[in-house]
């Protein structure tokens, strides 16, 4: 099973940052080089689209994923909004009923239970790495860095781990 982990952002591109100066290309590479070692002790194939901070295009993560064959791709991210007090957790996919819809449930659902934090819900969206990927793809939203609390949760590296935990249960439960 080969699962292609992708973390957002990179290089001149930091994606959001939090209010307390965290970048969220560095929070997205901890997580899923920690989900990728997660999966790999339990005998996945992992590849992921960097790991260091650098830039990849959005085409280029998703040529990546098909070049390789990859099986599931997971995209990770932090949120960001203009209202410091929006948090929780929230999981996008491409279609309505797909299966990537199905996987972009039970990996939320597994990753709410394990960080605890709002469950805003799945969400069709239409990104260009869930678009552009063959396999069931999604794209996972770990928590608000524009919200205090939340940014200074994804500052520790205990969060970050449960995070990876509640991603890889999600995975293992939809895959096995
Ligand atoms: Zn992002």
């Amino acid at each position: 099973m080969k699962i292609f982990i992708d973390p957002g952002h990179g290089g001149s591109n930091p994606g959001a940052i939090g209010v307390n100066g965290v970048a969220e290309a560095e929070v997205n590479l901890d997580v899923s080089l920690r989900l990728g070692e997660l999966l790999a002790g339990r005998g996945y194939d992992i590849e992921y689209s960097r790991v260091a901070n650098n830039a990849v295009s959005l085409q280029g993560r998703a040529d990546m994923a098909n070049a390789w064959g990859a099986d599931y791709y997971v995209s990770i991210h932090c949120n960001s909004n203009p209202d410091p007090s929006i948090g929780g957790t929230e999981t996008f996919y491409y279609r309505e009923g797909t299966t990537a819809q199905r996987f972009a449930e039970t990996v939320n659902t597994a990753l709410v239970n394990q960080i605890n934090l709002r469950n805003i819900g799945t969400f069709a969206r239409n990104l260009a790495v869930l678009r552009l990927t063959k396999m069931p793809a999604i794209l996972v939203e770990l928590a608000f860095l524009s919200n205090p609390s939340e940014a200074y949760l994804l500052s520790t590296s205990e969060f970050r781990q449960n995070c990876a935990v509640g991603i890889f249960n999600g995975i293992v439960q939809f895959t096995s």
